[in-house]
């Protein structure tokens, strides 16, 4: 039986070389990064301006876009300016396959808008070829002063590296089983790749690595793995995490062991959203994550109970889901006005039988009258008993009372 900790928390964060992606520190002491990524095409430079906005105000704190045409490259200054415009300054990311070595060398003004280049070693280039564009980028990297993500990705793992391990492995007195070859051709790709790049001059500040694949368990066993391996800031992801709460939930339940080992200086949630929906979800999932593990703090949090027998009406669910939303919506005034507002705790509950004592823990709370109670709602403030709200103006009157406690 493995001896499990009794305190509480993560264990101390691995030591990574911290890198500068615009004015965004990722890895050393830095918090740890949220990352997002548009879904418009880049060709389209107001609607892929728009959508970096909408991501950068939902909390993104780097914005990865497309880069796989010559009109493409030719949007990125164009949209860097529109986002200058709209006052929104976060560091963009090029994402980059098969041709970012020409699109890099043709447009010098992508080239320098980008913040970082992000390259897959499975998507530089075939045969004899490989070498030197992958040599390109970084000579591209190291003209510009940017720093790299080497991503690798198992849906576009290199075959060659693949088929070498494969070959290493059948030499093997005990061969590896087909899922340790394959995470062992994945870290090896994203390794070599960095000391390729560092051959050519990047320094270890300028390299950012990341290893994704779809799987909860392989996700876990590669990154254990790598982050032994180097010092090179990590990127955290679940790849094709899939649709709303099994993306979220795979997500999650992956990149929360390795947070809570302490790996990981960025992470991403690769949500697929509904259609027509917002790409902001993926955001909101991603600082909810880090804050309710108690790594960063974003926005006050709201506790709310699941509601039983006890509250048969829907008043409760409308309170905690107005309460909620309230917070969201006020969230960016807020956090220009209000120093520390990002770490209040809420709590909105049932009836009496948690309620008192949830909202006795929270800054501010409400416990609703619950069937058979009396029809008085006691209020929370700091630990003790405020007031008692009554009547059916309750959800006004509390976030009327929550918007007195954040101004005070
Ligand atoms: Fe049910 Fe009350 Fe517990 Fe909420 S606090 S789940 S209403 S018993």
């Amino acid at each position: 039986v493995t001896q499990v900790p009794l305190t509480a928390g993560p264990a101390p964060r691995r030591h990574s070389v911290a890198v500068q992606v615009g004015k965004v520190r990722v890895g050393g002491d830095a918090p740890i990064v949220v990352q997002s990524m548009t879904n418009t095409d880049t060709e389209d430079a107001a609607s892929t301006a728009r959508q970096v906005a909408e991501l950068a105000r939902a909390g993104s704190e780097l914005v990865r876009i497309t880069v796989n045409t010559p009109a493409a490259a030719a949007a990125v200054p164009r949209i860097a300016e529109r986002l200058a415009m709209m006052g929104v300054d976060v560091p963009l990311v090029g994402d980059f396959h098969y041709n970012g070595h020409q699109l890099l060398e043709r447009e010098p003004a992508c080239a320098e808008a980008l913040a970082k280049y992000r390259i897959n070693p499975g998507n530089v280039g075939f045969g004899a070829k490989r070498d030197t564009q992958f040599a390109s980028i970084i000579e591209m990297a190291l003209r510009y002063a940017k720093p790299v993500r080497i991503g690798v990705n198992w849906g576009s793992l290199d075959q060659s590296m693949l088929a070498a391990l494969m070959d290493e492995n059948a030499q093997r007195a005990e061969p590896w089983d087909a899922s340790r070859v394959a995470r062992e051709a994945l870290i090896r790709s994203a390794l070599e790749s960095a000391a390729k790049a560092e051959e050519i001059g990047l320094e270890r500040d300028r390299i950012i690595l990341s290893c994704k694949v779809s799987g909860v368990q392989e996700l876990i066993a590669v990154y254990r793995d790598l982050a032994t391996r180097c010092d090179y800031a990590l990127h955290l992801g679940l790849t094709e995490a899939g649709m709303g709460s099994k993306g979220i939930t795979a997500s999650s339940a992956a990149l929360a062991v390795l947070l809570q080992e302490g790996i990981g200086d960025t992470i991403r949630i690769s949500l697929t959203p509904e259609p027509g929906a917002s790409r902001t979800g993926e955001v909101i999932v991603a600082q909810e994550l880090l804050q309710t593990m108690g790594l960063r703090s974003f926005t006050p949090l709201v506790t709310a109970c699941p509601g039983c027998g006890r509250t048969t009406s829907e008043f409760f669910q409308v309170l905690a889901k107005t309460v909620q939303e309230h917070v969201r919506e006020q969230m960016p005034l807020w956090r220009v006005k209000y120093d520390g507002v990002e770490n209040l705790t809420l709590a909105v509950m049932g009836c009496i039988v948690n309620g008192p004592g949830e909202s006795k823990h929270a800054n501010i709370g409400i416990s609703l009258p619950g069937n058979g109670e009396a029809p008085a709602a006691p209020v929370f403030i700091d630990g003790e008993k405020a007031m008692t709200l009554r009547g059916d103006n309750i959800a006004n009157e509390f976030v009327g009372i929550l918007d007195d406690y954040v101004e005070r």
